[in-house]
């Protein structure tokens, strides 16, 4: 390779046409969800619900989806941070996927969004109805039902409703419903709103919100974000277009790096390669960057609920418990109790290593503006943690002398996040 390679980019007609499965794959069975499975069947998509239990090694992305990838901007972009290798005097390669920059609201959710919007149009639902917590996945899914032609509603936990409001008018352009929650919309949020009319409402409340809501309209789907099977199926979309991109200047990846929330990006940029170490015998290493707040891998591997009141079936899942408190932080999108099943297996089985960075977010924002200051980009506080291990292991590269090769993501773009970077870094 050239040095001042800086962008690979693979053409529109290039881009991947199936989704890598990693199901049968797994060095065991993947654990099946435990508990009442009726309301998740009723209001969930048929497909998505079959995409969530395949046995499938590759699922085929429809021709029309496809073509809709490329109107949200993919293929997307990997580039080389020769700068920030330069500023780091690191042997290593530093490859970043920008997950932010092409994508319409500014995050890798589109991708899932926009699939999960396509198969509940074909079976013929009219209305996407979901929670939101940072506000990403409610710009995501308001994005996608609106250029698929569907409603959408979102419950939005109302402590973070009332501060974002440039996402809320982001979301309202277009055209979805936003209700702080808890609302008046629903039993569950009458009731807690009686006890407390400016009750801050959580994750939890606002997915039993979303359930009630969808249960009592069959026109409505009630969709998800991160955490599920078929959410981080749709999400590898990112790391076979890293694969391919990366073998088009003969590079392969040594370690992988990414923030963990409920596991979408990390999954979606790592899966491709870890079918290759559990296939084909490659050594790459994955490194889970997350925030003390909520470093869910370091917590038990057993079964627990997704959300607070336990309308959900359980999973098994690496969880700190499904009421657990825990602090806020800027990277709002990583505070997720538990962590998605496929990735707590391989967790579990030794293929992920996990770091946690303070919850003052110090260290993290002070590794996003060296990345701005080399690279130009300004990333979301949640990406902020994957630069941040990007740069330590390049850091160890340093000290080894090992010229590495580290491919990691950059998961969304930071636009309308600058409040954490002025609270924290004081600018
Ligand atoms: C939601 C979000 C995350 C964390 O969620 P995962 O499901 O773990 O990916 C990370 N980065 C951005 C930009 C997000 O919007």
């Amino acid at each position: 390779m050239k040095k001042d390679v800086r962008q690979i980019n693979l053409l529109p007609e290039n881009l991947p046409n199936r989704w890598y499965n990693i199901i049968p794959d797994l060095p065991e069975p993947l654990p099946a969800p435990k508990g009442d499975m009726t309301a998740m069947g009723k209001t969930m998509i048929k497909e998505c619900l079959s995409q969530e239990f395949s046995r499938e090694n590759w699922i085929e992305i429809p021709e029309e989806l496809q073509e809709t990838y490329q109107q949200i901007g993919r293929p997307r972009p990997i580039f080389r941070a020769a700068n920030l290798e330069r500023f780091l005097d690191t042997p290593a390669e530093l490859y970043y996927k920008a997950e932010g920059l092409f994508s319409p609201t500014g995050s890798h959710k589109i991708n899932t969004a926009v699939a999960q919007a396509y198969y509940a149009k074909r079976q013929g639902f009219e209305r996407l109805v979901t929670e939101t917590g940072a506000g990403q996945w409610g710009t995501a899914l308001s994005c996608a039902a609106r250029i698929t032609g569907l409603e959408a509603t979102v419950y939005w936990v109302r402590a973070v409703y009332k501060w974002k409001e440039a996402r809320r008018d982001f979301m309202k352009l277009y055209g979805a419903e936003v209700f702080a929650s808890p609302s008046k919309n629903t039993e569950t949020g009458r009731k807690l709103l009686k006890e407390d009319s400016e009750h801050p409402g959580s994750l939890a409340i606002a997915i039993s919100e979303g359930m009630e809501d969808a249960l009592s309209d069959d026109k409505a789907a009630y969709v998800l974000g991160s955490v599920l099977n078929h959410v981080l199926l749709h999400q590898t979309i990112i790391g076979l277009e890293c694969r391919k991109q990366l073998e088009a200047i003969d590079r392969y990846p040594d370690i992988v790096v990414s923030c963990i929330g409920g596991g979408s990006n990390f999954g979606g940029i790592a899966l491709p390669f870890l079918g290759d170490v559990l296939k084909e015998g490659k050594k790459t290493r994955f490194v889970a960057a997350q925030t003390e707040a909520a470093p869910n891998l370091q917590g038990e591997y057993r079964y627990d609920n997704a959300d607070y009141s336990g309308i959900t079936p359980r999973l098994k899942m690496y969880t700190l418990g499904h009421q657990k408190d825990m602090p806020p932080v800027y990277g709002d999108g990583l505070r997720y109790h538990g962590c998605s099943p496929i990735l707590s297996l391989l967790r579990n089985k030794g293929y992920i290593d996990t770091v946690a960075y303070p919850i003052d977010e110090k260290y993290v924002f002070e590794a996003a503006r060296i990345f701005l200051s080399r690279e130009g980009f300004l990333p979301a506080p949640e990406s902020a943690y994957s630069i941040a291990a990007a740069i330590d292991e390049a850091k160890e590269c340093k000290e080894s002398g090992e010229t590495k090769i580290i491919l990691f993501n950059v998961s969304g773009h930071g636009f309308m996040d600058m409040e954490g970077y002025r609270q924290v870094l004081q600018i």
